[in-house]
């Protein structure tokens, strides 16, 4: 099993440049990396997955860089389309820590990356690929994050970019930035999976590089969030997190922290019974792989109709669960499914710790929450979550979650009058 927790080091193949290659992870297939423009396996259409023959431990990384380019040791290129993405802060939470009752809480605001969110991390790898294969136009399907990290970092690297979203159904600040940054945004009469099976088809008929999560290159970016909570939790604690919970749409996030996991055992870094337990949260309405999980299914049922208002996670076909069921299950993790009210309820508690985030994100702390009352997880363990994107991405929401404006005469003894009421 390709996509177990071991020890072993691959084998580089014929085709593998500076000892990286892509590998498919269904039939092992292998490819050159960066050779043509390829999403899946030629032979099966299975995921395909960046492969290093030597993998670097903490103690390889450059000390010098920070963020996401600290890390290139353990990515396919030396350096990328860069607006200084990665080295987000781990907050602590120290009510939310005691209310819950944990030895740790952490919370890894990836709302502070250059364009509020954690795709940031993976367009900076994604963007710099597509320059080295020569390719032309960028495009990617949305619920809104990923269209303004491909609008900015499109732009920076000053290439053409394509954003498909579904009609209605982004957060006003995400559509503000893909249209800032200059991409052209066409409003797709359907949902993202609608949008995502149209842009796939573009990209198939070589129309656009598809920038979604399906792109390999962009979860290589991605894995440095797992390697900087990792990093932080031993300087802070001494010790590996126990647990790692994050809200789940495409399910990228949770197959970029998996390979993380991966290559450090690969390394011999982190033992097999110390990697952190993966933990994914969905929107009661659109809980595809909590279903799975459930189930003890090998495959996702794509669910047709999706609604929360959790935008950023309002997904009925994870591309990724291929990559993402293994590593919740090889860790040891769950997933499990939130109310919109308790992702409010969150979204309120993380803002009373100064914390602004938008819905999506605060469905982690919501399912950390049900966890933990139904005993699922312990008192004695160390957590981080992940807040993915930040507060201002959905204005209307944190607005709709907080409190009301009052009006009142401009004269003083007038507000008085007010502050007493
Ligand atoms: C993209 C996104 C997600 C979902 O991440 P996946 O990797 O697709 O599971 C969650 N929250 C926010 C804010 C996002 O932008
Ligand atoms: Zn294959």
């Amino acid at each position: 099993m390709s996509l177990s927790l071991s020890s072993e080091r691959p084998t580089p193949p014929a085709v593998a440049v500076d000892g990286a290659w892509l590998e498919c992870i269904d039939c092992a297939d292998s490819y050159a990396p960066f050779e043509a423009v390829r999403y899946t396996c030629d032979a099966c259409d299975g995921l395909l997955e960046v492969r290093y023959a030597d993998l670097p431990t903490f103690d390889d990384f450059d000390s010098d860089a920070t963020g996401v380019w600290r890390y290139a040791d353990a990515l396919p290129l030396e350096s990328g389309v860069s607006i200084q993405e990665g080295a987000t802060p781990l907050y602590e939470v120290p009510r939310l820590e005691d209310e819950l009752g944990l030895e740790a809480l952490r919370i890894k605001h990836e709302g502070m990356n250059p364009t509020g969110s954690f795709k940031d991390r993976g367009m900076t790898v994604g963007v710099a690929v597509a320059r080295e294969l020569g390719v032309s136009r960028l495009a990617c399907a949305s619920t809104g994050n990923t269209s303004a990290a491909l609008a900015a970092y499109g732009s920076r690297a000053g290439m053409e970019t394509l954003v498909l979203l579904p009609a209605g159904k982004v957060a006003a600040g995400k559509v503000a930035q893909a249209s800032l940054h200059g991409a052209r945004i066409l409003e797709v009469d359907g949902n993202f999976d609608a949008c995502l099976d149209v842009v796939q088809e573009l990209a198939a008929r070589g129309e656009a590089y598809l920038l979604n999560s399906l792109n390999p290159f962009r979860l290589e970016g991605q894995k440095t969030i797992g390697l900087e909570i990792l990093e932080a939790f031993r300087e802070d604690y001494d010790a590996w997190p126990d647990r790692i919970v994050l809200p789940v749409g495409n399910a990228g996030n949770t197959a970029a922290l998996y390979k993380a996991f991966r290559e450090l055992v690969q390394a011999g870094d982190l033992d097999r019974e110390d990697v952190p337990t993966l933990t994914g949260v969905q929107a009661e309405g659109a809980a595809p792989m909590v279903e799975a999980i459930e189930n003890g299914a090998d495959e996702v049922r794509r669910w047709a109709d999706v609604e929360t208002r959790a935008t950023a996670i309002r997904i009925g076909n994870p591309v990724n669960a291929p990559k993402a069921l293994p590593g919740i299950r090889e860790t040891g993790g769950t997933a499990v499914a939130v109310s919109d009210a308790e992702i409010t309820a969150a979204q309120r508690d993380l803002a009373g710790e100064g914390i602004g985030v938008e819905p999506a994100s605060a469905a982690s702390i919501a399912g950390l929450r049900k966890l933990r009352e139904v005993g699922a997880v312990d008192a004695d363990e160390r957590v981080a979550c992940l807040t993915t994107g930040h507060l201002l991405k959905d204005p209307d929401a944190a607005a709709a979650a907080g409190a009301e404006p009052e009006p009142v005469p401009a004269d003083t003894d007038g507000v008085l009058e007010a502050l007493t009421e």
